[in-house]
This record gives C-alpha cells, sequence and structure tokens, in this order.
C-alpha cells in the first residue's frame, strides 16, 4: 500500500497531537542516487520541507550509513539531528560522539584497510568512515560481476580481522561486530525524544532493521511508528517486506514531507 492511501488510518497520529518525530536516512531516500557517493544532495524541495518540519515537530533526525560529519555537512540543516555510521554516531553540540564500543575495533578496521586496498578491482571506492569502512563498486565495469566476486573476499577480510561484513545497493560494508542498527538507532531517538508517534523513511538494506522496528514498536504500544520504504529500480525485496507503507521513489518522498508539513500545519492552528 502506498503512503497515501493511509494518511485517514496508519498515518493519522503523526499529524498529532503528541510528540511526533521524523527520522530518515539520506541517500536514494531524500538524495537521487548518483553515481559518486560524494555528488549526493537533499533535493532543494525536501531541504526546505524538512527546515519548516523541524519547527512543527518533536524531532527530525537523519540516520545514515555515511559518517557523520559527512551527512551533517551534506545535509547543511544545523537544527537536525544526525545520526551517522547506522547510528555509531552521533552529532551533538556540533562534534562526533562515537559509541565507545567503536573506538575498541578501530585497529582492527585500519588492519582491514591495508587489506583492502591490496585487493579491489579498478573503479571500487574504498572509504574510511571512521567508525566503519564502505567499498563502492558501483563504478565498476560490471558491478554485477563486482559483487559476485568480491561478496567472498570481504566476508574473509571481515572475518579475518573480526569485523562483520554487510551489503547494500553497490556497497559492502565493514562494522565492528557491535549490534547497533539503523532500527536500534531508530529505538534510541523515539525513546531519548519521548515520542508518541513517529516515521521512518528509507530505501535500502540496512534500512529494513528500522522498517521492522517501527512495526515492533507500534505492536508494543511503546509508539505509534511507521515505516516507508522508498521505492527504486534496485530495491531490495526485504525493504517492501519490512515497510508498512511504500513512497515512489525520490520525488514522492517529497510528496509525503510536504503532506506532513500541511496536516501537522493544520492541526496545531
Ligand atoms: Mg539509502
Amino acid at each position: 500500500m502506498y503512503w497515501h492511501e493511509a494518511t485517514e488510518t496508519l498515518l493519522k497520529p503523526l499529524t498529532g497531537p503528541g510528540r511526533v518525530g521524523l527520522i530518515s536516512d539520506m541517500d536514494g531516500t531524500l538524495s537521487p542516487i548518483v553515481d559518486q557517493p560524494d555528488a549526493a544532495q537533499i533535493t532543494p524541495r525536501s531541504k526546505e520541507l524538512l527546515a519548516a518540519l523541524q519547527k512543527k515537530l518533536a524531532l527530525v533526525a537523519l540516520v545514515s550509513g555515511r559518517a557523520v560529519t559527512d551527512l551533517t555537512a551534506r545535509a547543511g540543516l544545523p537544527q537536525l539531528v544526525y545520526m551517522g555510521n547506522h547510528g555509531l554516531e552521533k552529532w551533538v553540540d556540533e562534534q562526533v560522539q562515537l559509541t565507545p564500543e567503536a573506538l575498541q575495533h578501530r585497529p582492527a578496521l585500519e588492519a582491514a584497510l591495508r587489506d583492502l586496498h591490496g585487493q579491489v578491482d579498478p573503479g571500487m571506492l574504498v572509504e574510511d568512515k571512521g567508525a566503519t569502512l564502505s567499498i563502492h563498486y558501483r563504478q565498476t565495469a560490471d558491478p554485477a560481476a563486482a559483487e559476485q566476486k568480491f561478496s567472498p573476499v570481504m566476508q574473509q577480510i571481515a572475518t579475518q580481522h573480526g569485523l562483520r561484513c554487510f551489503a547494500g545497493r553497490m556497497i559492502f560494508e565493514l562494522r565492528p561486530p557491535i549490534d547497533v542498527d539503523k532500527g536500534s538507532a531508530f529505538e534510541m531517538l523515539v525513546r531519548d525524544y519521548r515520542l508518541d508517534a513517529a516515521v521512518y523513511l528509507g530505501d535500502d538494506t540496512t534500512d529494513a532493521d528500522a522498517l521492522s522496528k517501527a512495526r515492533q514498536l507500534r505492536e508494543q504500544g511503546r509508539c505509534h511508528a511507521v515505516g516507508i520504504g522508498v521505492e527504486s529500480a534496485d530495491m531490495p525485496v526485504i525493504v517492501q517486506e519490512s515497510a508498512d507503507l511504500m513512497a515512489s521513489g525520490v520525488s514522492d518522498v517529497e510528496s509525503f514531507l510536504s503532506w506532513l508539513l500541511s496536516a501537522s500545519s493544520a492541526s496545531s492552528t
């Protein structure tokens, strides 16, 4: 079901009263997917809407796999709350706050980084995000072949250094063996900001943790949380499986934000 079919039902509690939060992924949700991860930008319309929503809601937060410094600078909205590296880092008082457990695994990440540099193919981009490593293969000649070839290689490097390997859209990630993901980040934000209702938006495998967490929190009666999956050409099946509702791409997310803004404005006047 698409989100606009649920504005009078599942989404209704998001229009207040009570403390409402909007928590969103960035890439592929607020910004169109681009070949160079460095070129990704939140659409001007979404940026405007997020700034306006921040004044209406109890919380507007972005949760991303990107390093939190990168995410914060890229969004360029200082009033928002940011969690990077899938929740391993938070931007607090203009500083990076790293989960202490993550710090302990930095030497293992550095050793993995040295291994990676000798092994990746041309077109692959190894990114050191401090608390995690990302290996992008969108720009290789044949991304599907690169995925097949490197999936066992990444697994092996992860195992060797006591790390965990994850796969996303044209990306492998090596992360410390800590049970922090976008789902636990979402749960933490709901708790810390005492949200009565919350929505999570995301498009990728790692967002599925937060999408299913939303359903879980709602079913447990802890928060009226709703997960919206964002469709794309190469959307992982698990996104649809975990989401309560769908949005048809980045431009439909703009429409959702616009609806949320006018609905919450209407209810607060
Ligand atoms: Mg994404």
